[in-house]
């Protein structure tokens, strides 16, 4: 079955065929976080189509090459400008880390120090490896066995100034009168295919918005900067335009081409991000690498996300829907949750999150879990059907719907069809055979290589139980207390529970306990 993706590039679907002859290996390149905060799950939302994608790839029998940038500088806050301003994101965070040690409100258990950008960065580092690896971004997996996967610019500025020289050299960037390396647009006649953006759209004000102070000191408004000495900025090098730092946008294109494009002149096969990463972003990706590699294609196909919504809003921090992977944990939803709820809707629409959704993803997640262990119960079992079972034949529908543009609702459906069939609440009926339940598990396990959630609910329990022991702690005192006949201990401890998002339910065998998702944090 082949693969039919949406490129934005080409603004149609098209069949989806890798530069590597032998059609095994892909480059795939993915816009990562900037790591001046904890990821939101909208940045999240990205991350996991792209691992859906790459997930389907594998599916497929493709090898998958994949690397994801998490940028530690030059990522301004005004970056929808063309030409980037306002202030390093890296900046923002020190400010805002700053005040919050003087008022003592420093992220829990660090003693970071918020004068030193790379202490700030390797944090917010840590902190998005953890939520990412909760959420079984497999991309992340891979850096466990090589970090350059999984890159940081602050370690590619030699790649960025060699790659500002060629970019000179071949008469795509020149020097403004505010010594700025700026790349020149109208070099590129192939600028504004990617977005629409031309430099003509953009010197009219219709293509992006200009920069006012830098326009007289470019050729052309829609030029944007490569290199700016600074011999103030956050974190600054040396170079041959002076002391300063790379923009964001030559960043990515100098890792994808040093990471994945060596054997193949600096084309990659696929390069994903969120819509807001078409312009500027990417557009100026595309100009750079085809700058400087002379070839008319950088990435082949360009994936891109739609934006998410919580509750049908926009995230933002005022109207207080703006949710980490963190929060929501803390909440009680289970990162298999979390992750089923935002990989669920359509690339290419809009998804929107929302707590009810959570909690159909957790019953859903429930409902599979349950039928594997049932089939791992049964495995040496004959099938009662002749031949190949019905998750088995439901291989091919569920394929067949992620070949289309991963249709991911449609495979999902094609599963719970077949899933359907068994009478997970009973034993079997005898078969006999030739297929056993464990070839049913094995289809079962295959599709879910692609959804990526039972093995995340399994992991979750001792991963995420940072509070798993103190849980099992207060039972033992509630019993105790029960015991003891102390019954306004036992309530307090109850509600303690509750308070961290816990149930506990007495029953003939014991005190069970299960995480509920409350739609407020827990004190
Ligand atoms: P940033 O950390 O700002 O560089 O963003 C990381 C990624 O998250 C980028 O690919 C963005 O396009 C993407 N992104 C940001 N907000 C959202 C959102 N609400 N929904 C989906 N993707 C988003
Ligand atoms: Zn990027």
């Amino acid at each position: 079955m082949e693969l039919h993706l949406y490129n934005s590039l080409s603004r149609q679907l098209e069949p989806f065929r890798p530069i590597d002859p032998a059609g095994r290996r892909v480059l795939f390149y993915t816009c990562g976080p900037t790591v001046y905060d904890y990821a939101h799950i909208g940045n999240f939302r990205s991350f996991l189509n792209a691992d859906v994608l790459r997930r389907t790839l594998e599916l497929l029998g493709f090898e998958v090459r994949q690397v994801m940038n998490m940028t530690d500088v030059g990522h301004m806050t005004e970056d929808d400008r063309a030409d980037g301003g306002g202030e390093d994101k890296m900046a923002v965070a020190q400010m805002r880390l700053s005040e919050a040690k003087k008022s003592g409100r420093l992220p829990e258990g660090t003693d970071l120090d918020p004068n030193d950008p790379t202490a700030v960065a390797q944090f917010y580092i840590d902190a998005f490896l953890e939520d990412a690896r909760r959420l079984g971004l497999r991309v992340v997996a891979d850096a466990d066995r090589d970090p350059a996967v999984m890159p940081r610019p602050t370690r590619y500025i030699a790649e960025m100034i060699a790659l500002i020289r060629t970019l000179i050299d071949r008469g795509h960037a020149y020097v403004g009168a505010d010594g700025v390396v700026y790349f020149d647009v109208q070099s590129f006649p192939a600028y504004g295919r990617l977005s629409g953006n031309t430099p003509d759209r953009v010197r009219s004000g219709e293509g992006g918005r200009v920069d006012a102070a830098t326009q007289n000191l470019k050729r052309h408004p829609a030029d944007f900067m490569l290199w700016k000495p600074d011999p103030r900025h956050v974190m600054r090098w040396p170079s041959p335009w002076g002391e300063g730092y790379p923009g964001w946008h030559l960043e990515c294109s100098a890792m994808a081409i040093a990471l994945l494009g060596a054997e193949t002149g600096g084309v990659i096969d696929l390069h994903s991000g969120g819509e807001d990463n078409i312009f500027p972003h990417h557009e100026c990706e595309i100009a750079q690498a085809c700058g400087a590699t002379g070839r008319t294609e950088f990435s082949r196909y360009w994936f891109h996300t739609r934006f998410l919504l919580v509750e049908n809003e926009k995230m933002s921090k005022s109207r207080g829907n703006f949710f980490t992977v963190r929060d929501l944990v803390q909440r009680g939803a289970s990162p298999a949750a979390i992750r089923l709820e935002l990989i669920r809707t359509h690339y290419r629409s809009n998804a929107n999150f929302t707590f009810q959704g959570v909690r159909d993803s957790q019953r859903q997640i429930d409902r599979w879990a349950r039928l594997d262990d049932w089939l791992e119960r049964h495995a040496a079992a004959p099938l009662p059907m002749p031949g190949a079972g019905p998750l088995e034949q439901a291989m091919a529908p569920f394929t067949r719907a992620l070949c289309d543009d991963l249709n991911i609702a449609g495979a999902v459906a094609a599963l719970n069809e077949a899933a359907g069939a068994w009478p997970v609440d009973r034993a079997p009926d005898a078969g006999a055979g030739p297929r056993t339940f464990a070839d049913e598990r094995r289809a079962l396990r295959r599709m879910d290589s692609v959804l990526g959630v039972l093995d995340l609910s399994r992991d979750a329990a001792p991963e995420e139980g940072g509070d798993a022991a103190r849980i099992e702690s207060l039972i033992r005192d509630r019993i105790a207390a029960r015991a003891a006949k102390a019954w306004q201990r036992a309530d307090a401890i109850r509600d303690e529970l509750l308070a961290m998002g816990v149930e506990i339910k007495d029953g003939p065998e014991g005190t069970t306990w299960r995480r509920v998702l409350s739609a407020t944090p827990s004190p």
